[in-house]
């Protein structure tokens, strides 16, 4: 796909529709002269280079990548319109491609009926079911586990309700046994259970935490926020596929949270959630005297917490799902080489005598160590500095990773041959979302190996 040729038929298409109206001559107060635009441009430019190298594969460090061409042309080609999702006054045209996409997610998923939107962020996505869940749960608290992303802790003091960490087992999920124990104090309204946490990428057990919705009559939300998408690879052949019942089981739960800018090939700004009961619509009820006069239909800003949202994050997600739908043949074909290029370096990394892996990956994310001699977690916590730094400064052929403090008590359970001489240490995480990482894997574990050796 040629990004310049579709960039440039994107302002050609703004403007055959813009001239429609008749021309405008530009206002003298907007007016900048080429020659400065162009000093100002050559600093600006110049300034970006300060950044990673996200796009390539020598970058396995944290969630990032750029989005997809389509994306960038479908973002860019809106942004010159700049419609605002809020209302059907703002962006018919957007507003009903977001509901479309926001269709699909609901889809792949597995929900039979559902309320959604797009939302700037995951953050502010689980601030939405969050705030849902405590709606209907009056006076009760919200349970996630240790592993759980950190905003749901700090969400439950901005709703005011409480908020219980439950202990993950030794695989870094939600131990259910202990959820158990805190549902039987009755405390609870919601349980929320991260598929695909952000640190490992563990998928808690959705599947089996549904029977306790039941027991105890609690709100099960599923964070998926970075793993949403692989529910495409549940219950797929081959080496890339994953068990499908929490996928499975992610269609029985009350509101989900996805990331299409994480794994969904678009630019930030993009997150989503769902409901599974359209009728929980009725929390977001409020009158703007401003706004919703073209259309009684319903407006979006009408069930989303959020005003103003960019109409382009909306277009680029649905021009990508016009070429790489969320299906398994579809935009599963790019995690499944994520997935895969995981599997191959957690391999190579159980056969090298200078690495250790953390735990298999459950998706892309892969967790290590370097064997330092003696084997103490301060060693350990050192090597993984050194390596990073050492990495990332490499004038030659430089490698981009990143690290993750884990608790003395967990890394010692999974390693019994590390001495706890701390009560912790930094271990070594590269997340491989992008599908390039496959042909490149061999590559990156020979220039990590040789950085831990050294
Ligand atoms: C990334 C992430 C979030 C936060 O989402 P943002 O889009 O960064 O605001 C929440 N939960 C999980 C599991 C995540 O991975």
């Amino acid at each position: 796909m040629d990004l310049r040729y579709w960039l440039e038929e994107a302002v050609a298409s703004n403007e055959a529709w813009s001239s429609g109206f008749g021309r405008l001559r530009e206002h003298p107060s907007l007016k900048v002269d080429d020659a400065r635009f162009a000093a100002a441009f050559a600093t600006f430019s110049e300034r970006l280079k300060d950044n990673y190298p996200f796009f390539h594969p020598r970058y396995a460090g944290q969630m990032l990548k750029p989005p997809h061409p389509a994306a960038v042309v479908g973002y860019l080609a809106t942004m010159l319109i700049n419609p605002n999702n809020h209302a059907l006054d703002g962006g018919p045209a957007t507003a009903e491609m977001e509901r479309e996409a926001v269709q699909q997610l609901a889809t792949m998923f597995g929900y039979d009926t559902h309320l959604g939107h797009l939302t700037t962020s995951g953050t502010v996505a689980n601030l939405e079911a969050l705030f849902v869940a405590r709606e209907l749960h009056p006076g009760k608290g919200v349970a996630y586990s240790t592993e759980a992303h950190y905003t749901h802790g700090r969400m439950c003091g901005v709703l005011g309700v409480e908020g219980h960490a439950v202990p993950v087992d030794d695989r870094g999920r939600m131990d259910l046994d202990a959820l158990e124990e805190l549902l039987r104090t009755g405390r609870v309204g919601t349980v929320v259970l991260t598929a695909g946490t952000t640190a490992l990428g563990a998928v808690e057990p959705v599947d089996e935490a549904l029977a306790l919705r039941e027991r105890y009559g609690v709100r099960i939300h599923v964070d998926a926020a970075y793993g949403g998408f692989f529910t495409l690879l549940a219950g797929a052949e081959g080496p890339a596929g994953l068990p499908a019942a929490p996928w499975r089981a992610i269609g029985q739960c009350d509101s989900i949270v996805v990331d299409p800018h994480k794994h969904g090939l678009q630019p930030y700004g993009c997150g989503a959630v769902l409901f599974r009961d359209p009728s929980v619509g009725r929390f977001y009820l409020h009158d703007s005297p401003y706004t919703y006069f073209t259309s009684d239909d319903l407006h979006l800003g009408e069930i989303s917490l959020e005003c103003s949202r960019a109409g382009a994050a909306a277009a680029a997600l649905w021009l990508t799902f016009q070429l790489l739908p969320p299906t398994p043949d579809g935009l599963g074909q790019a995690l499944a080489a994520g997935r895969r290029a995981a599997l191959r370096w957690a391999d190579l990394i159980e056969k090298s005598e200078h690495l250790e892996l953390y735990q298999p990956p459950e998706l892309d994310i892969v967790g290590y160590f370097a064997l330092t001699e003696p084997l103490t977690l301060s060693r350990v916590d050192a090597a993984s500095a050194r390596i990073l730094q050492a990495g990332m400064t490499d004038p030659v052929d430089p490698v981009f990773l990143s690290t993750l403090r884990v608790g003395a008590g967990r890394l010692t359970a999974r390693h019994p041959k590390l001495t706890a001489d701390a009560d912790g240490a930094r271990i070594l995480r590269s997340v491989l979302m992008k599908p390039e990482s496959e042909s490149y894997v061999d590559h990156l574990h020979a220039r990590v190996e040789e950085l831990a050796r050294a």
